[in-house]
């Protein structure tokens, strides 16, 4: 680990600040020094080829993947690490569930629990990890599948929903946390594509009422309608990143307009 740099002040307004992450699986060098900044209220979109490390860097922010240096810090909070009289000590598994619990995660696969109601699975984490009494949980629950239009759906089972609707409730779900920061994995890439729509108007929303997000996409009118910050990735590095509509019609780097020609 490098020595220690100073974490973002609240001021700075920095929901999300990466320094110099780099991630290896064995000989294979994923990330290679990740530098990233998203702003509270930001919606950062995250662009790349398959492979490029995209959803490694997402799993580190919220410790699925534990980084071999660099730091990563969730407004102002270091991920994994704590400090102590100038020193960094690795945070007990305790400590690291405390911090995820702050960092919603969508998928592309929804992962809900087949065998419980939408409503169950959305009220599920909350109430076993006693973060609110059943009733209260039920009733945010209640709210949050209004907000992404499943009001009318509480007690349907996933089977029962179209890819779309499942994909919701997993938005549902994760909000139920109340986290300050959302990651978006490629969340509409295994949708049928009249699906994909709805799913991205719901981004859009939390987007419009303030949520902070990283979103791994290959949508690109998302990303130059909804996106407030672009970044492409490619081979582990941040190969270019500013102004989606700029990146979008104006790449500067080779790869980044070989990859948008592909995508386009
Ligand atoms: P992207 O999301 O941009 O497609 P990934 O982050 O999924 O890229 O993967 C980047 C590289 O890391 C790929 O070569 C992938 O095979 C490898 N990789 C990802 N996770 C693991 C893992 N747990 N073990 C070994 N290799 C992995
Ligand atoms: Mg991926």
């Amino acid at each position: 680990m490098p020595a220690q740099t100073t974490a973002p002040s609240a001021e700075s307004g920095l929901m999300v600040r990466a320094e110099q992450v780099h991630k290896s699986f064995g000989p294979l060098e994923v990330l290679k020094g990740i530098d990233l900044e998203v702003r509270s209220g930001e919606v950062c979109c995250l662009l790349g080829p398959s492979g490029s490390g995209k959803s490694t860097f997402l799993r580190c922010i919220n410790h699925l993947e534990k980084i071999d240096a660099g730091r990563i810090w969730v407004d102002g909070d270091l991920i994994g690490y704590r400090e102590r009289g100038g020193k960094l000590y690795e945070m007990r598994d305790k400590e690291v569930a405390a911090q995820r619990r702050a960092i919603g995660m969508v998928f592309q696969r929804f992962n809900l629990f087949p065998h419980m109601t939408v409503l169950q699975n959305v009220t599920e984490a909350p109430v076993l990890l006693r973060q609110a009494k059943k009733a209260q949980a039920r009733e945010h629950a209640a709210q949050l599948l209004d907000r992404v239009g499943l009001g009318d759906k509480l007690g349907a089972y996933p089977g029962q929903l179209s890819g779309g609707q499942q994909q919701r409730v997993a938005i549902a779900r994760a909000l139920a946390m109340r986290p300050k920061l959302m990651l978006f994995d490629e969340p509409t890439s295994a949708l049928d594509p009249e699906l994909v729509g709805e799913v991205l108007d719901t981004m859009k929303d939390l987007a419009r009422d303030g949520m902070t997000m990283i979103v791994v996409t290959h949508e690109i009118g998302f990303a130059r309608e909804v996106g407030d910050h672009l970044v492409f990735m490619d081979g582990g590095v941040v190969v270019e990143q500013g102004d989606p509509r700029e990146v979008i019609s104006a790449p500067q780097h080779e790869r980044t307009k070989a990859f948008l020609a592909k995508v386009l």
